[in-house]
């Protein structure tokens, strides 16, 4: 197998301002289709330090994948610097600059004189079409090494790997060794409950570690063989395994958050939703409206955050709030059946919690949150002592919410 490089350009990569993503999500790409990249070089927007990248490459990699540096700008040398490594001249393309024209005119921008700059690739190019942003990019062979030059802005990049990088390298390069992998995501255990419950779980083909997206854990599995089949198989071997074991704790092994999951529930069982926030501040209603077509599930949310507006909107019996407190059991069942009632909804869900850093009791610490959902008048109730900052508890107080919600519904 001949080696694969990528290069990533640019000063505001090796500041620490940008984080590389692209390389990140590249080497995922390839090493999914079986293709592993030998080297990563980030490299700064200096032409001598360009050119001695691209030379180290040539010398040891078959196929380079260059980013960044393709725009407009002075700062933009790439193309400029490829040219004299390559030692060919740069040359005007005449159908890019029309394109890119058509495409800024689109946009309601000027074209100016250095979008020429935009046009011009070095003489022996084969173009790559960037159909999601103004810069092409292209492709050069240099000896026995191809390089594949793309722009910087994550979006282009990825489309222009996935429409020609990719399927060009895999009719070239030939996979390898084929690497899979499966996120596995639970909320509702902490990390050592997560491992009690799969003790005894011998994962010995494959790499499995734990990752906590707080108030979440997720479950990694990479599996590596030499065919696409054997790999696919010792993954799923793993996942029905582990979804055994973890059973209801898991909310997908797919690449999507809670609150899409919950999102197809609700759409799948015609069902509509309502929420009454105190502590959260909106975040959970916040979550389902990121979800696009989240008007056909959610139907008004309330942030109650004073005991009056408790009352006043939503019903909550005053006497509540100096008996048990506006952080209780009673409570979140009056905000959760208020707030359906008022919206006629099927589901109203209340959360009441106390998010730090002030205001914990001994009975009642910083981070305990009550969570009230009613289902279609069966009013259920959850007590959390959730951990961390402010916005942590924020977080996993709407997280949860949200798992109580999913959990209800695949249950009825
Ligand atoms: P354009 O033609 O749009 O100017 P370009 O090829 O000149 O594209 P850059 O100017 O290098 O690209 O980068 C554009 C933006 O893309 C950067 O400001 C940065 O936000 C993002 N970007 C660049 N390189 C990377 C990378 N390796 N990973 C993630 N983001 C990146």
């Amino acid at each position: 197998m001949r080696k694969v490089e990528l290069i990533t350009t640019g000063n505001e990569i090796l500041s620490g301002l940008t984080v590389d993503t692209n390389f990140s999500w590249a080497a995922d790409k390839f090493s999914t289709n079986g293709i592993i990249p030998s080297y990563h070089v980030s490299v700064s927007d200096d032409k001598e330090d360009i050119t001695a990248a691209f030379s180290t490459a040539s010398n040891r990699s078959a196929f380079v994948i260059v980013t960044g540096g393709l725009g407009p700008t002075d700062d933009d040398l790439t193309a400029e610097t490829a040219a004299e490594f390559f030692g060919v001249e740069l040359n005007y393309d005449e159908k890019s600059y029309l394109d890119l024209e058509e495409k800024l005119r689109s946009r309601g921008r000027n074209v100016l004189d250095v979008h020429k700059k935009q046009a011009m690739f070095p003489s022996g190019s084969q173009i790559i079409k960037n159909k999601t942003g103004t810069s092409n990019g292209f492709k050069f062979t240099f000896q026995d090494c191809s390089f594949y030059f793309l722009p910087g802005v994550p979006r282009e990049f990825k489309a222009m790997i996935e429409d020609f990088v990719l399927p060009d390298l895999m009719h070239s390069a030939g996979p390898d060794n084929y690497i899979l992998q499966k996120v596995i995501k639970t909320i509702g255990l902490g990390e050592s409950e997560v491992a009690v419950k799969l003790k005894g779980l011998n994962i010995d083909d494959a790499d499995f570690s734990y990752r906590i997206k707080y108030p979440e854990i997720h479950l990694k599995l990479v599996a590596k063989s030499g065919s696409l089949d054997e790999a696919e198989k010792i993954i799923n071997k793993h996942t029905n395994k582990i979804n055994n074991l973890l059973d209801d704790y898991i909310y997908t092994d797919k690449d999507e958050p809670i609150e899409k999951v919950v999102a197809e529930l609700l759409v799948e069982n015609k069902l509509t939703i309502a929420t009454a926030e105190s502590c959260t501040g909106g975040l959970l209603g916040s979550l389902l409206t990121d979800i696009p077509g989240s008007s056909e599930y959610f139907l008004r949310g309330v942030i109650t955050y004073s005991n009056e507006s408790k009352t006043e909107i939503l019903g909550v019996d005053e006497d509540l709030f100096e008996t048990v407190g506006a952080v209780s059991d009673e409570v979140v069942h009056q905000m959760a059946s208020g707030i359906r009632q008022i919206s006629l909804s099927d589901i109203g869900v209340g959360i009441s919690g106390i998010a730090g850093p002030g205001g914990g009791t001994e009975e009642k610490p910083v981070g305990t949150v009550y969570i009230g959902v009613d289902y279609m008048n069966h009013v259920y109730s959850y007590r959390y002592n959730f951990h961390g900052t402010r916005k942590d508890i924020k977080l996993a107080s709407a997280i949860y919410a949200l798992d109580k919600v999913r959990n209800l519904i695949i249950k009825k």
